[in-house]
Parts: C-alpha cells; structure tokens; sequence
C-alpha cells in the first residue's frame, strides 16, 4: 500500500482525493489547504473531507484527524508516515512550487513528489534544484499533469516513428461549469494572456477575474504559451523548445469541451517521408481525470525509481507512467 499526500485541496486536489477512493494500491492519508490540514495514516475519509472544506472553508475543521494552522505544509511534513505527495497546488508566485520542494528538503522529508507545473520558467527552477534533490533523498516527477504531462509522454512515443520532429503541437480544449471551483488554474490561464503576467494575474481579486471572464464572455483564448512542454521535449532529446508550440481553448462556463484536446507530431522519418501522427482525448474526460490520473501514475513510478535508490529529478517526458490498481 502506497501512502499519499495531496497538498492544495482546490479544484485538482478534491479531484485526485476522489479519483485515489477508487484504488487499491494507494490511500489518502494527508491533504492540505492554505488553513490546515488533515492527516490520517489508515486513511482519511475522501467524503469527508471534501464536505468539510466545502462548507467550512478548510480541511482542518475536519473531526479528529482536522488541525488549523497557517503552516499547513509545514506541520503536515513533520507527521510522516506518508510515501509521496502530489502538489496540486497553485504555482503563485511564479516561484512557490520550488519553495514547497525547498520546504521538504530543509524538513529532512525522503520520499516522492510529484507536481502538475505549466510554465517553463518555473520547471528551470526545479531543474536546477535536481541535484540537492538527490542529495536529500526525493525523487521529484515535473511536469506530471495533461499537458504538461500525459500529451508530453504521448509525444515522446509519437517521436520513435521518425528520424527528425519538425513540430509538436499541443492543442487543449477544457471546459468547467465555473472558474470558481478550479481559481488557480484560471488565474494562470489569464497570466498567459496578452498584456498579463503571473504577478498581475496573481493580484487580481475574484471580482475583478469574474469581471474578466464576463468580458470574454467565458471563453479564454491562448496561443504560443511558456508552456514546460518544450523544455521537457528538448531535454529528452526529442527537439529543440522553439519547435513545440501550446495552445488552447477553455471554457469557465459550461463543462462540455470547446474542442477535442491533441497533440499533432510532425516529422520526417528514416526513409524520408514527412507525416504526422495525432494522439487525441477522448471529450468525455475531464481535465481533472487527465492531470490527477497521470499525477498518480507517475507517482508510482516515482515510487518504484525510490525504492531501488534512483532520486532526484525527473520530467514526465523521461519515465513512463505506472497505472495504479
Ligand atoms: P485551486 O485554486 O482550486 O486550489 C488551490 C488549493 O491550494 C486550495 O485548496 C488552497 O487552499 C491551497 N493552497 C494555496 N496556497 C497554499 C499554501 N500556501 N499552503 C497550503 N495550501 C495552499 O487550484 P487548482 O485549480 O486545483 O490548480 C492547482 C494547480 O494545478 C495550478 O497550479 C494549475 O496551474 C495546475 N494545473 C495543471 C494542469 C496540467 O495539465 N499540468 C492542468 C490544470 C491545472
């Protein structure tokens, strides 16, 4: 039995508690939100949790195993007993998911973490933190979500059918009932508009995104993201960053997708011949499904790296993701 840890109880944390319920090999035994925590090493109760943070605000209202503190990581770190973590947390500032992994090196933790991290210039800061990574006894999984993630793995099997990768093109569709149940995803989103940036992004109050998204009428438009995806495809050897380019639609108001995610690469193989293959998202999943599924399998497979000594870190375009039973 894998022992697991969610830290951000948002939108993709209350996803990926629901989505571990329905496994065998791992239990929820820790999660954490801004204002407390709730640890449980025999497990907590998913529904539970999730009906406490919903109505009370924080998981650490929860009866028994609930602890309010404003250094949920922090004291949740110290408790032990738990295997790996997934991060779903949001990346604000720019800066925050290396502080989180600078917070489990300096609190002497071992064990796996893995995180759904988007922009580019945030997965160079993990990357320059691998070796003390490895010191410190972690394997870290970057860039483990949709895309970054899944769609980046998928490229990287599309790539062995050629000799050269003239492009890698993401493309994602998402649509949620309402930007409130996913807010950092959508504050990120906005920083990649035209005219935002993450610290702008950041500030904004809830009333003044609302007012955002009325303007577009719902709908979010992005092309030509700092998207992780061509740091993590250059670094497999794959192609160079300039030569993978994301894009996508998303939807605040309706959970119907505005359109089929995929990823399209284009290459040249041995004999000569240029083509492309296209791997595509079924649009009944969701975009939770297609980040906590993957999170969990990478998870795994950051727990098999752990146990046979292999630490440091990792991109989800260089390890295969495990399924989870
Ligand atoms: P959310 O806003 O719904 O929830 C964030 C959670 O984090 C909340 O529970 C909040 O209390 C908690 N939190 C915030 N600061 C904290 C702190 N200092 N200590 C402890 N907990 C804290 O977020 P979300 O929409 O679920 O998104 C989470 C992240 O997932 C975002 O960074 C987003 O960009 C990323 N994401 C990645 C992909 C992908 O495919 N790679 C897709 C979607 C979302």
């Amino acid at each position: 039995m894998i022992n697991v840890g969610v830290l951000g109880f948002g939108g993709l944390g209350q996803a990926a508690a629901r989505l571990l319920e329905g496994k065998t090999e791992m239990r929820l035994v820790a999660a954490a939100d801004q204002q407390g925590y709730a640890y449980h090493p025999e497990g907590l109760d998913v529904a539970a949790c999730c009906g406490v943070y919903q109505n009370q605000g924080s998981l650490g209202h929860l009866p028994h195993y609930g602890v309010i503190t404003p250094t949920s990581i922090a004291d949740l770190i110290a408790q032990g007993g738990v295997d790996g973590y997934f991060l779903a947390l949001p990346n604000l500032p720019n800066t925050f998911m290396a502080s989180v992994a600078e917070q489990f090196m300096a609190a002497g933790w071992r064990g796996v973490l893995v995180d759904a991290l988007k922009r580019t210039s945030a997965m160079e800061q993990l990357i320059s933190m691998g070796d003390r990574l490895q010191a410190a006894g972690i394997t870290y999984m970057t860039g483990c979500g949709a895309t970054p993630g899944l769609l980046t793995a998928a490229a990287v099997i599309a790539a062995q059918s050629y000799a050269e990768i003239d492009h890698v093109k993401i493309t994602f569709g998402v649509g949620i009932a309402n930007w409130e149940a996913y807010r950092a995803t959508i504050r990120e989103d906005i920083a990649h508009m035209p005219g935002y940036s993450v610290e702008k992004a950041q500030a904004m109050s809830d009333a003044e995104v609302e007012a955002l998204l009325n303007q577009m009428h719902g709908i979010i438009t992005l092309e030509n993201m700092e998207h992780a995806d061509d740091l993590m495809l250059e670094l497999a050897g794959v192609c160079s960053r300039d030569r993978v380019t994301v894009g996508g639609i998303v939807d605040t108001r309706n959970p119907k997708k505005p359109l089929s995610t995929n990823v399209q690469i284009t290459g040249r193989t041995f004999e000569g011949k240029t083509s492309t293959h296209t791997f595509t998202l079924g649009d009944e999943t969701s975009m939770a499904a297609n980040v906590c599924g993957p999170a969990f399998g990478y998870l795994k497979a950051g727990i098999n790296l752990h146990r046979r000594g292999t630490m440091g870190l990792f991109t989800a375009a260089e390890i295969m993701p495990q399924f989870v039973c």
